[in-house]
């Protein structure tokens, strides 16, 4: 599933072929892309807007025309996006929608699950958007203390608080448990429950695991594809994610696989202890922070 680093690369190769762009035709093939608005509706919204900037918040895309509108492309399970210059691009039965520019050129969304979306926002409601989803991004100015104004009084496994979007915006499965594996922290430490030291760990561990995989664009796991359709290299560089039984980078102990949040987490039990004391009530079976009464 793409994740911040995978997202991140999209936007790279997007954002020199799409900016100054106009979006000539658009054609949405799948009314869950859109819902619950009709898609042909959508479409026709999109068709003449001229792009002014590819960005991007946690895991969206975010395409910003001229007109201050805001098309949010979230690729979820299998979503991906591929630029083909005019008359390349290869058939595909999983294609959901197709974006032809003024250049000729097309680019074209193809999701095999189709759990991915596209929304069409107003200018005035792309802020508030993303103030209810999405915490600081991981790779701006986050420093280590606002990080910890994020962990602060939960007692949700850190793990799962690394996988709420408002904790940090763009984290998910792998980049969490690589980066919990750097960290040296046990993914079901209560989240409120680490020392400045481990914090500042935690903080440094995020950004690195994050710019190590933006550096070898991102892990193709399955379905994940870059913009010109080639794969990440990332999943050639696991340190903990999917490694279980295979010796620890750091110790040789036989990576260890769990549960946490739902999700399969890969962790190095003798690099990562959790201290008995310290395991949270119903360990690893809820994602959601309980709050105090
Ligand atoms: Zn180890």
């Amino acid at each position: 599933m793409p994740e911040l680093p995978e997202v991140e690369t999209v936007r790279r190769q997007l954002a020199p072929v799409l900016e100054g762009r106009r979006f000539e035709s658009v054609e949405i093939a799948d009314g869950r892309l859109t819902r619950p608005l009709d898609p042909v509706g959508v479409a026709r919204e999109l068709e003449g807007e001229r792009v002014r900037e590819v960005g991007r918040r946690g895991k969206y895309l975010v395409v910003r025309f001229e007109s201050g509108r805001a098309l949010l492309v979230h690729l979820r399970m299998t979503g991906s996006l591929r630029h083909a210059r005019a008359g390349t691009l290869p058939d595909d039965p999983y294609r959901r929608a197709v974006v032809k520019l003024d250049d000729g050129s097309d680019v074209a969304y193809r999701d095999v699950r189709r759990f991915g979306t596209w929304e069409l926002l107003e200018p005035e409601e792309l802020r508030p958007y993303f103030e209810r989803r999405l915490g600081p991004e991981p790779l701006g100015t986050l420093s280590a203390r606002r990080l910890a104004e994020r962990l602060a009084g939960r007692r949700a496994p850190l793990k799962a608080a690394l996988l709420d979007q408002r904790t940090l915006a763009g984290m998910g499965n792998i980049y969490a448990d690589e980066a919990l594996w750097d960290a040296r922290l046990h993914p079901l430490r209560p989240a409120g429950s680490l020392s400045s030291d481990e914090v500042a760990r935690l903080h440094r561990a995020v950004r690195r695991a994050l710019r190590r995989g933006i550096a070898r664009q991102g892990a193709t796991l399955s379905d994940y594809r870059t913009a010109d359709g080639s794969r990440g290299s990332m999943q050639d560089e696991f340190r903990a994610y999917g490694r279980e039984g295979e010796p620890c980078d750091r110790c040789g102990t036989p990576i260890a696989k769990t549960r946490v949040a739902g999700r399969g987490t890969w962790y190095c039990p003798s690099c990562q202890q959790l201290d008995r004391a310290e395991a949270p009530v119903g360990t690893g079976s809820s994602g959601s922070d309980a709050s105090p009464p």
